[in-house]
Parts: structure tokens; C-alpha cells; sequence
């Protein structure tokens, strides 16, 4: 009966959600594990006039670390005048910054002050040499036989960053700095300071800040710009935005502690009218230039200077060398340049192609005329033969002729079978 038919049994359906993930979002932390646990090198050079505050104002930026491992001379508040050291040579210091585990290679490289030069016109000729030297350094590791130099932080000595000092006149750029900046600016990041801002107003620190960057513009000067990528975010857009309104960085060195009437301490300047902080970024441009410098750009500053500054004196120096490169490689690919390239090369093939015909039709055209001639030369023989045969017979014809007039018999006795004569029959 339809009363006992089985019934179609409930599906019941199973929904499931993936719980696990598949892991590559994991891939910064390997980055960073991996990054802390070999730390990182970052290079600094600073240039600029003698007493300008340079020394002080790295000692201001890496303060803790560096004056504890003792390795910068700290010449602060010997008052300006003939007892300031001055920096006469390249120097290179080095130190360890350890900060939470990350470690990091700080070199600190202080370039000769231009101010003890007798002439100035060369002023910039031994930075860039250094500068230089060492992307020739990392070349010939980069071409020795084993490579493994490279993976160590010590190898890479190359200038990560140049802080360009400006004497705070409040005019204009000097010859000298426009000079050297321009040389050093394919070179390296060029990132220029006004040096002892707190000697300006507020005021002129901004005009002043108009008239050196209308003046780096006028003279075609490249400085470090952050680069801007589709794929950076509000923050990061942000961040470089606030870095080119600050281009130069008006700063101020100082790693004097100085007690606040309210009892806070901090690090200034003092002066009658009151004290400028070192951290304030009311004060000055100080803290952005670190955060710049350390918290935000330090691995784009690296990654250019491998990526493009490097790149670009590696490939003048190797073809200055006489190593050259396909030449097309160089040549921007342009769908029409392409095609114009395409019809260039069609056209040689052509040409080719018809000089080749042109050879050998000449060479078989040259044959069949060596045959003829050899054929001509044959048949003018033959006929030279035939003609002194009929000569022969002519002479012979004609001698007979004169033997038969002369009544001499010309039978001749032939031993011959058929011609003998058989006489006695
Ligand atoms: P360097 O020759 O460029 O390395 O200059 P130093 O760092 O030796 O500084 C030279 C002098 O300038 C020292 O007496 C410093 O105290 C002074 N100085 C350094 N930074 C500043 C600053 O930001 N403002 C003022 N007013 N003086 C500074």
C-alpha cells in the first residue's frame, strides 16, 4: 500500500567555515624575527661649514646610545670661536644601537668643514670622492669570485643619507652650498638642515625656508623626496606630505638638560628670553627629521640609495669600463619606436636578401660567359684544324695535278691484298 512506501530520507546539509588560515599573513613577523635577529645598518653623512653644529646635533639625534658607548667627542657648549675643534678630515664612527632587540649598525661619517679650505671652488671634490669610494667598494664585492662579504653589515658602507648643513643667515643659499649640494645630489640622499635654527625667529625660519628651496629649485638641485606609491596608505601619504613641508629641516642641537619652571626637564637651549626644546616640535623641526630619519624613511633612504643611486653610478662606472650592454635595453619601449625598429630591421633583411641575388646572378652570368668563350676558343681551333687540313688536300691535289701534266703514271703498286695485281695469269 502507497502507506508503506519508505520515505526519501532528510538531507541534513553541513556548513562548514574554514577556522585555520593558511599562514603568509604571518610573513612580517618572519620578516621582522629574521631582521632583528641580523640587525641593520644605516649610514649617515653630515657636511656642511665648521661649527655649524654638526657634531652635536648627531650626538642630539642618537643621544643616549652613542654617548655611552662614548664614541662621539661631544663638543657642545664650547661657545663659538678659534678653540672649537674642527672637523679637518673624513671621520667614520661607528656604534651599536641596541633599542626593544632591534640592533642597529649606526655610522656616523663627519666630512671635512668647508670653511678650512683656502679655495672653496674643490670644497665638494673629497665628499664625493668618499662618497663614490664607497659605491666602489660594494662594486668590487659585488664582483668578487665569492659574494658572501656581501650578506655582512660591515660590507655596506655605502652613505645611506647626507644631512647638508646651512648656516642660518637668513638670506640666501651661499655659493658653496649650491655648489656642493649639486655635485653630491646624484649621489646620495641629500636631505639639507638649517642648522641652529633657534638663532631665527619663527618668522625668518619660514622665509628663510622659502628662499633655500626657491633656491634649490633654481639651480636644479635634487634633494630626497619620499616616493609616492599607489599602495600607500592615509597615514604614510600623510607622513610624507608633513616631510616636504618641512624641507629644510630647521633644527636645533643641544644635549644640555634644562630645568622648566614648572620642574620639567628637558633639551635646550637657554637664553634671557626664555628656553628653546630640542623635543618640541614647536620649537623646532628636530623630531621630525629623527622620526624621518629613524622611525619612518630609514628603509626607504637604504632602499634608494641600492636601488637607484647605486644602480645608476654602478652602470656609468662599468660602461666607462668599455662593458657595454645591448643597447636596446636602454631604449624606452615605445609601441611606435618598436614598430619603426621592426620596419628598419625588415628593410635591412630586404636589402640583404637583394645583394645577395644581385652576387649571384652576377657570378652566374659571369660563368656562362667563361663557357662561351671556351666554346668560341674550341670552335675557332676546329676550324683553324679543318682549314689546314683542306690546305693539305689542296697542296697534295695540286702537286698530283702537276705529276699527271708531267705524264709521270700515278698508279702506285700497293702490297695491299685486293690491289695486287697478279700478273702471270
Ligand atoms: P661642527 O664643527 O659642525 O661639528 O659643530 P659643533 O657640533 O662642534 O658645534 C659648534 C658650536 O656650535 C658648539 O659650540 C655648539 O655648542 C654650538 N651649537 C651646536 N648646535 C647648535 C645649535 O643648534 N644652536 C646653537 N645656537 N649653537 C649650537
Amino acid at each position: 500500500t502507497p502507506a508503506e512506501a519508505p520515505k526519501p530520507p532528510v538531507k541534513e546539509i553541513i556548513r562548514k567555515t574554514i577556522t585555520g588560515y593558511v599562514g603568509f599573513a604571518n610573513l612580517p613577523n618572519q620578516w621582522h624575527r629574521k631582521a632583528t635577529a641580523k640587525g641593520f645598518a644605516f649610514n649617515l653623512m653630515v657636511c656642511g661649514e665648521s661649527g655649524l653644529g654638526k657634531t652635536t646635533l648627531v650626538n642630539t639625534l642618537f643621544a643616549k646610545s652613542l654617548e655611552d658607548q662614548g664614541v662621539l667627542p661631544s663638543k657642545v657648549d664650547k661657545g663659538i670661536g678659534p678653540e672649537v675643534p674642527k672637523t679637518v678630515e673624513i671621520t667614520n664612527i661607528t656604534a651599536n644601537i641596541e633599542e626593544s632587540g632591534v640592533r642597529c649598525r649606526l655610522t656616523v661619517v663627519d666630512t671635512p668643514g668647508f670653511g678650512d679650505y683656502i679655495n672653496n671652488d674643490l670644497a665638494w671634490r673629497p665628499i664625493l670622492d668618499n662618497v663614490e669610494k664607497r659605491f666602489n667598494d660594494y662594486l668590487d664585492a659585488e664582483n668578487a669570485p665569492t659574494r658572501t662579504q656581501l650578506r655582512n653589515l660591515e660590507t655596506d658602507k655605502r652613505i645611506h643619507a647626507l644631512l647638508y648643513f646651512i648656516q642660518p643667515t637668513g638670506h640666501s643659499l651661499k655659493p658653496i652650498d649650491i655648489e656642493v649640494m649639486k655635485r653630491l645630489c646624484d649621489r646620495v640622499n641629500l636631505i639639507p638642515v638649517i642648522a641652529k635654527a633657534d638663532t631665527l625667529t619663527d618668522d625668518e625660519v619660514n622665509t628663510f625656508k622659502a628662499r633655500v628651496r626657491a633656491d634649490i629649485e633654481h639651480h636644479g638641485i635634487k634633494t630626497y623626496k619620499p616616493e609616492e606609491n599607489d599602495y600607500d596608505d592615509e597615514d604614510t601619504i600623510m607622513e610624507n606630505r608633513e616631510f616636504m613641508a618641512k624641507m629644510p629641516f630647521a633644527v636645533v642641537g643641544s644635549l644640555t638638560q634644562i630645568e622648566l619652571p614648572g620642574g620639567r626637564r628637558v633639551r635646550g637651549r637657554k637664553y634671557p628670553w626664555g628656553v628653546i626644546e630640542v623635543d618640541n616640535e614647536d620649537h623646532c623641526d628636530f623630531v621630525k627629521l629623527r622620526e624621518m630619519l629613524v622611525r619612518t624613511h630609514m628603509e626607504e633612504l637604504k632602499d634608494r640609495t641600492a636601488q637607484t643611486l647605486y644602480e645608476s653610478y654602478r652602470t656609468e662606472k662599468l660602461m666607462a669600463m668599455g662593458i657595454s650592454q645591448d643597447a636596446s635595453v636602454f631604449k624606452e619601449i615605445s609601441p611606435q619606436a618598436k614598430l619603426e625598429e621592426e620596419r628598419q630591421l625588415h628593410e635591412a633583411k630586404l636589402a640583404k636578401m637583394e645583394n645577395e641575388m644581385k652576387l649571384v646572378f652576377a657570378q652566374k652570368v659571369a660563368e656562362k660567359e667563361q663557357k662561351l668563350r671556351q666554346s668560341e676558343e674550341e670552335l675557332y681551333a676546329r676550324h683553324r684544324e679543318m682549314k689546314e687540313q683542306l690546305e693539305k688536300q689542296k697542296q697534295e691535289i695540286e702537286q698530283k695535278k702537276i705529276r699527271i701534266e708531267a705524264g709521270t703514271p700515278t698508279m702506285e703498286v700497293k702490297t695491299g691484298k685486293r690491289g695486287k695485281f697478279s700478273l702471270g695469269r
